[in-house]
């Protein structure tokens, strides 16, 4: 049985975290004199950006609530998921002492995070072509001190979901926490792990406003938990981590749920567009399905076309030094023109190459 206790850090289980200025009282109005801000307003205007955030991010959330289907009790905000992810490590992983489980090819800040901190890393690569997980492996490599499995579905750099099948049996055997990284989510044809939430208290989703919703310059990401869990999140976070720009701008944009849902079906729309149409090159030996927005291409000769796509300003993710992913191209998925612009200028190298 999973056990938060269990599996917590001593030094988390016994900090005490700050107690910002506005904790105490709750009130919109009145003279605020306690937290040390200038209380003569901003030289931006309306007043607002002198004073500290709401710590907790409540109207956004609620927001966020609605559109989720889950209460703002399981809900964590940070700057970015990578904080998320980040805050994971602090609160689970002993340095020097545990370990963590990631399926390469994957996300490379779930690698960086555990360095930061001092966590040993037992990598189980996908499967070969198909880039599922290896999930008897991942199962018979768990030790005592595995305290986190990442999951990324739909999975970078490659574009494809894993079975949820295999995630369910890791979530079954294991008694750490499984996190399942959903930040391309919205543009796959399957739904969120979100309701499995009420099933699996070692389950973490994370999600992001980076992708689908267009907001990568305002730094919102989400995770998803038990409400035992988010609380040691914001235990632990900076206390005013999402700034009140990011905040009042989120807010605004979350009331634009159709426009949106128009944007992920064109892009994956014209995902289906630029894979035929990459597939059709001479130089591409595979174009890996995605459920994502972007594709991962395979050809013979990474380097020269990355080469060739920068001297054109079009830049690309070489991914081909990457396990796995020898030969591959990450493109993400560009507006209707963008996309057309790709296709003409790599048809315009498939000339010069075979010259
Ligand atoms: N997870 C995955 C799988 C990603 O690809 C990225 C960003 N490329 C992130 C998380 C980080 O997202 P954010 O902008 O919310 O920090």
């Amino acid at each position: 049985m999973f056990e938060l206790n269990n599996i917590l850090r001593e030094n988390i289980k016994r900090l005490v975290p700050y107690s910002s200025a506005r904790d105490e009282f709750k009130g919109k109005t009145g003279m605020f004199l306690d937290a040390n801000e200038n209380s003569y307003g901003s030289p931006l205007d309306k007043g607002i950006y002198n004073r500290y955030p709401d710590p907790l991010q409540l109207d956004v959330k609620e927001k966020l609530s609605k559109i989720k289907g889950l209460p703002v009790e399981n809900i964590f905000l940070g700057n970015g998921s990578d904080e998320a992810i980040d805050i994971l490590f602090r609160a689970f992983c002993n340095p020097g002492k545990d370990n963590v489980i990631i399926c390469p090819p994957t996300y490379g800040m779930y690698e960086v995070s555990a360095n930061i901190n001092d966590i040993a890393i037992q990598k189980i690569n996908l499967l070969e072509e198909t880039y599922q997980l290896n999930v008897d492996k991942i199962i018979s490599s768990i030790d005592q001190n595995t305290k986190l499995i990442f999951v990324c579905c739909p999975n970078n750099p490659t574009g494809n979901g894993v079975k949820r099948s295999d995630i369910i049996k890791i979530l079954d055997n294991f008694k750490g926490i499984l996190v399942v990284d959903e930040a391309y989510i919205n543009f796959a044809s399957y739904k969120s792990m979100i309701p499995e939430l009420l099933k699996y208290p070692n389950l973490v989703i994370l999600q992001t406003l980076s992708k689908a919703w267009g907001l990568a310059g305002l730094r919102i990401g989400m995770a998803f938990a038990s409400q035992q869990i988010i609380d040691v999140f914001n235990k632990i976070k900076p206390p005013y981590n999402v700034n009140i720009a990011s905040q009042k701008l989120a807010l605004e944009a979350l009331d634009n749920v159709e426009k949106v849902n128009e944007w992920i079906k064109e892009i994956v729309d014209e995902r289906n567009k630029l894979s035929a149409e990459i597939a059709k090159l001479p130089f591409v030996l595979k174009v890996y399905p995605s459920d994502a927005n972007f594709i991962l291409v395979k050809t013979t000769d990474p380097k020269t076309i990355y080469t060739y796509l920068t001297d054109n300003q079009i830049v690309i993710r070489d991914r081909s030094k990457v396990a796995l992913c020898e030969g591959c191209l990450r493109f993400t998925i560009g507006t209707k023109e963008e996309n057309k612009q790709v296709i003409e200028k790599l048809k315009q190298f498939k000339l010069e190459y075979r010259s």
